[in-house]
């Protein structure tokens, strides 16, 4: 396992939420990090794993003020590399998805830092197979897309060309879609997709409290309300929603009835 050395930064996914999706190299950071620069999305959790002795930095939005600039944060991990500290810069899920990690090493880069890029569990990836929601299934799709819902601007991207995201795959993950779900989910069925298809929200995936809403792309945003269903969340969309009924793995922890052929296939009998 290489080291981090004083005067590097390592920019580190932390996973979407339990501890127990850390890689071996963020927990290795972790254990030798003299400052962990950390998002509003690494939970306490796993920050009680850092070293006792660690400078713990905040770095994301707290108590409606706005977060901080991603400029002062960049150059307070050169700042912190300069002075000889060992740098863990920690965010939730993978860095480099929606995740500004580039925007971050390309300063690192420009101000001739050391750094290393240790991928992390993306929330659209870990924390759907929490919610038993398989992203590309046989009998269902051979394609995923991963889309924004939200950009710095706080609006429903612009830059994202729904009709194109609409067309392009069966199955649609969609990060930070809470604000404009009602939006997104119109935009996809004038788009062309079916208003009953099916589509779910997954809220702190991983995480004790995680919740799911299950519903079709006409009445998630009215469920996701009327269930009170809290950011960070997953959209979800598409027929491997189907595949949740039978891979509820976490829900059979808990007594919920699994159904062995939720597509209806019945492959089990037509081998027989
Ligand atoms: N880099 C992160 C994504 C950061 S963008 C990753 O790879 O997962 C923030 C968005 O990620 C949230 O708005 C939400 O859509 C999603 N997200 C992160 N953690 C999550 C969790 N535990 N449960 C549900 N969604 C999560």
């Amino acid at each position: 396992m290489p080291n981090l050395d004083p005067g590097w930064v390592w920019l580190a996914g932390a996973g979407p939420g339990d501890p127990g999706l850390l890689t071996l190299l963020t927990l290795h950071a972790l254990n030798q990090a003299d400052s962990v620069i950390y998002d509003a999305l690494v939970g306490e959790d796993i920050l009680k794993l850092a070293r006792p002795d660690a400078e713990l930095l905040y770095a994301g939005k707290r108590g409606g003020k706005p977060s901080p600039k991603q400029h002062d944060i960049s150059h307070r991990l050169i700042a912190l590399a300069r002075d000889g500290k060992r740098v863990l810069r920690l965010k939730g899920g993978d860095p480099f998805v929606f995740g500004r990690g580039g925007e971050e090493a390309l300063a690192l880069v420009e101000a001739g830092i050391d750094f290393r890029i240790v991928p992390g569990v993306s929330a659209g990836i870990g924390g759907l197979a929490y919610a038993g929601i398989p992203l590309t299934h046989r009998d269902t799709n051979s394609a995923v897309t991963f889309v924004t819902g939200h950009n710095a601007s706080g609006v429903v991207p612009d830059s994202v060309d729904w009709r194109a995201v609409a067309k392009g795959s069966d199955a649609l993950v969609v990060y930070m879609p809470l604000k404009h779900i009602a939006r997104i989910s119109e935009m996809l069925v004038a788009a062309g997709r079916e208003a009953s298809e099916p589509a779910a929200l997954v809220s702190k995936a991983t995480m004790p409290d995680q919740q799911i809403v299950v519903s079709t792309l006409a009445d998630i945003a009215a469920d996701a309300a009327a269930a009170g269903l809290e950011p960070p969340a997953m959209f979800v969309v598409g027929q491997v929603v189907r595949l949740r009924a039978g891979l509820d793995w976490l829900g059979a922890l808990s007594g919920t009835r699994l159904t062995p052929d939720p597509m209806g296939n019945r492959r089990l009998d037509d081998s027989a």
